[in-house]
């Protein structure tokens, strides 16, 4: 855990969020600044910066990310939703602990 990373105080406790789901190795919380009705935010209880180190750090962790999602996904009754790994700042990465936007309950259209 790093004391400087905000969603390592979040999975501490440190930070209050609210936690919809959670899992040995992952912990799921509403996104405070949400962007459609569903929009939680899956972590990694370990600390990786983004979703490409995760993937290669602790791998059967990354997989757990989508199963964690898919959970939140069904809990919520989404029909259909969109899971974004925003990688790196050009991406528009703002929190470099790696997270799954789980974002859904409305119509999306496609390019984002
Ligand atoms: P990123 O832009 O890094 O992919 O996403 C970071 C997300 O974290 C943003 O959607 C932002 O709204 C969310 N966020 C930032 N600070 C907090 C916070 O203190 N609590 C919660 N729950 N979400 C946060």
């Amino acid at each position: 855990m790093s004391t400087d990373c905000l969603f390592c105080r979040i999975v501490a406790g440190d930070v209050p969020a609210t936690v919809v789901h959670e899992t040995p190795t992952t912990l799921a919380f509403r996104d405070i600044n949400p962007v459609a009705p569903t929009h939680v935010l899956v972590v990694p209880r370990s600390h990786y910066e983004n979703a490409a180190a995760l993937a290669a750090g602790e791998p059967a962790t990354a997989a757990d990310l989508l199963t964690s999602a898919r959970a939140v996904a069904e809990a919520e009754g989404l029909d259909g939703y969109r899971l974004v790994f925003n990688t790196g700042a050009d991406a528009g990465q703002t929190v470099f602990h790696a997270h799954l936007h789980v974002i859904g309950g409305t119509t999306m259209g496609w390019p984002a």
